[in-house]
Parts: C-alpha cells; sequence; structure tokens
C-alpha cells in the first residue's frame, strides 16, 4: 500500500467510526491475535469496534488476552450481521479472498463499508479500497504492527496488544523458524517484548497444554505416516474413527504436519483429516524450498495459502484422496527432486 493510502486512511480514522475486525474461518493463532489486536487497538482511538470469526477456534488460544471479546458468527448470526450492516469500515484480516469467512460472505458482499485488507496470502482478491498485502510478510499480525508503525501510533501497543500480537507472529512463523521470518521480525519481537509481552509464558501457554488423548492422537499419526522417497514427500492420514477414538476437539493436529516435513530429505509433506461432519477431508500440506503448495492446493484441492504451507480439501473419501493425491505426484517429480 502506498505511503498516501496510509496517510489517507490514518485521516479517515480520526473521527470515530464503527468498525469490524474480520478473521477467516477456523481462527488460527495468527487470525486471533491480529484481529483482536488490531480490535482493541481501534478501541482506543475511540472508534466502536466489533471483532468477528466465523466459527470457533482452539482452546490452546483461549488464554490470549483480548480473545474473549471476539464475537463468532456461528453464534450470533443475526447480531454478526447487523455489525456488518452498519459498519463504515470492514478490517479483513489473514485472508485473501472471501469465500474464506464461509456463511459470512454474503454479509460482507452486500455491505457498503470501506474494506481494508490486511493480509499476506498470495493473489489477494481485488475487494478492498486499501489493500495491505505482502506475501513476503510471515505472519499478518507482523503487518498489523507495522500498519500501526506507518500510522505513527506504536505508543498505543500495550501489553495485551504486544501478547496477541506476538502470539500471531510466533505461531505462523513456526516459532521464528520458517524461511519468511526475518531480522525485521526479530526487531518488532523485540519491540513487542519491551512493550509486556510475555514471551516464555506466550511459548508455555500455546506449546505445553496437551491433553493426554491428544499425544495419543500424534502417535496414531505418526503410526499412520507413509513416506515416498522416490517424491521426497511423506504423508499422514487420521480418519473420523481415529479422531473419535481419541475424543478429537479442535485444534489437536494443529502442527502434525510439521513431523512428516521433519523427515530428512522430505520437500512436500501431507496431512489428510477425514470430517464426517463437513463430508470432507481437510488437507494441510507444507513445504521446504521452493516447491509451491500454495499451486498445489489451488490445482487439484480447492484450496491455496502460501508458498510453504496451503490447505484445501477433497470431496472424495480418504482412501480415493489418496490414491489422487500419490497420482499427481509425477507431474511435481522435477520439482520435488531434482532441485
Ligand atoms: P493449515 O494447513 O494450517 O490449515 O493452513 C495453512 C495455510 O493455508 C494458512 O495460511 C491458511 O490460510 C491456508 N489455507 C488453509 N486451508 C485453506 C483453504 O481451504 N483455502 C485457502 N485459500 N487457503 C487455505
Ligand atoms: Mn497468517
Amino acid at each position: 500500500m502506498e505511503n498516501s493510502q496510509f496517510t489517507e486512511l490514518k485521516q479517515q480514522l480520526t473521527s470515530p467510526k464503527k468498525i469490524v475486525v474480520i478473521g477467516h474461518k477456523n481462527p488460527d493463532g495468527d487470525a486471533v491475535g491480529s484481529t483482536a489486536a488490531l480490535g482493541s487497538f481501534l478501541k482506543k482511538l475511540d472508534h466502536d469496534v466489533t471483532v468477528l470469526v466465523p466459527n470457533d477456534f482452539p482452546d490452546f488460544l483461549k488464554w490470549m488476552p483480548l480473545s474473549s471479546e471476539i464475537d463468532r458468527y456461528d453464534k450470533n448470526p443475526t447480531h454478526a450481521k447487523q455489525k456488518i450492516k452498519e459498519a463504515d469500515f470492514i478490517f479483513t484480516l489473514d485472508f485473501n479472498d472471501l469465500s474464506r469467512v464461509g456463511e459470512m460472505q454474503t454479509a460482507l458482499i452486500d455491505s457498503d463499508a470501506t474494506f481494508v485488507m490486511i493480509d499476506h496470502h498470495q493473489a489477494p482478491e481485488d475487494y478492498a479500497k486499501y489493500m495491505y498485502s505482502d506475501a513476503k510478510m510471515g505472519s499478518t499480525a507482523e503487518m498489523v504492527y507495522h500498519f500501526i508503525d506507518r500510522i505513527g501510533m506504536l505508543n498505543l501497543i500495550d501489553a495485551d496488544i504486544a501478547a496477541n500480537l506476538y502470539t500471531g507472529i510466533m505461531t505462523d512463523s513456526g516459532s521464528f523458524r520458517f524461511p519468511s521470518t526475518t531480522s525485521m521480525t526479530h526487531r518488532v519481537i523485540a519491540d513487542l517484548i519491551d512493550k509486556g509481552a510475555q514471551n516464555s509464558t506466550i511459548h508455555q501457554n500455546v506449546y505445553d497444554t496437551n491433553s493426554p488423548d491428544r499425544l495419543k492422537l500424534l502417535g496414531i499419526a505418526l503410526k499412520n505416516l507413509k513416506v515416498l522417497p522416490e517424491y521426497n514427500t511423506a504423508f499422514i492420514t487420521l480418519s473420523q474413527s481415529e479422531l473419535d477414538s481419541c475424543s478429537f476437539k479442535k485444534g489437536d493436529t494443529e502442527g502434525f504436519v510439521q513431523y512428516a516435513l521433519s523427515i530428512k530429505n522430505t520437500r512436500l509433506a501431507a496431512i489428510f483429516i477425514e470430517s464426517r461432519k463437513d463430508k470432507i477431508i481437510k488437507i494441510s500440506l507444507r513445504s521446504k524450498g521452493g516447491f509451491s503448495v500454495n499451486q498445489l492446493a489451488r490445482d487439484y484441492f480447492q484450496g491455496g495459502g502460501h508458498i510453504n504451507a496451503a490447505g484445501g480439501k477433497s470431496d472424495k473419501s480418504l482412501a480415493d484422496t489418496i490414491i489422487e493425491f500419490i497420482s499427481i505426484l509425477p507431474v511435481y517429480q522435477t520439482a520435488l527432486c531434482n532441485e
């Protein structure tokens, strides 16, 4: 986004506005962190702010300061639609395509509000007047920090906002290890710690909250792990009955796919998770180096994301989805094996 647009937006935000801040469906640490932080920041500027996500987020994010102030569309659609209808501004965070908000999409399409996008996914849709989109950024939370910086208000970041932004940056960067992590990311993180983010406690709150059932499920996932050395690929499956046997709760499979990617020489990793409720197989894809799982997800699995982390779905059975996945690997043989 041009400097002049940041200035224009800052000017527009000098008088109280009705604002809705929206995150994507199945919100992750970055979606919860960036929306809650931006919402709290905008409230400090005396705006009437609603932070809205389509559905629930995992328990391991519920400790986050300000997360209790996030409204859920699925809990009260009438209230959410009213807020969207009244809004002067709608900030959409951590997604690049309105279909990522599920049923809430219709209300957004019908809205007359001015849209502001803050997002780091590739190939953004063109729905926002103010489009702060940067696929080189590791997280939307880092972008919210830069947004606040660009409008000259870093002094308004308090300990709660700092903790939310820290969590978003930490979770989307695999704890600062993915290639999108830059020296600037670490400078932002340093400032957030100075502003009160309790870094060690945040890591514990997110990563040291396993239930015995979740670890049992991880055991099943690792048992199901298949390696295809000829394609430098590894994948995991979890059927609905396996999830049921471990009393699956939202968020329990978060990070499992990373185990497949951790196998030496693996460039492509996937996890296929059956959902009886949605009648789909939810797919998470991860890669190392230049192999684009965003493209793979777009081409074959109705999804998208980033070069090294993407997601999608399949309407086939779990077994047929795996057959399809294996059958498309030869298409990518050169990219997977010869780089
Ligand atoms: P995850 O595998 O953790 O669910 O998602 C990894 C990345 O891919 C995230 O950045 C997420 O936004 C994106 N992603 C996941 N599922 C989908 C999907 O169904 N469609 C699109 N466009 N992106 C997705
Ligand atoms: Mn993100």
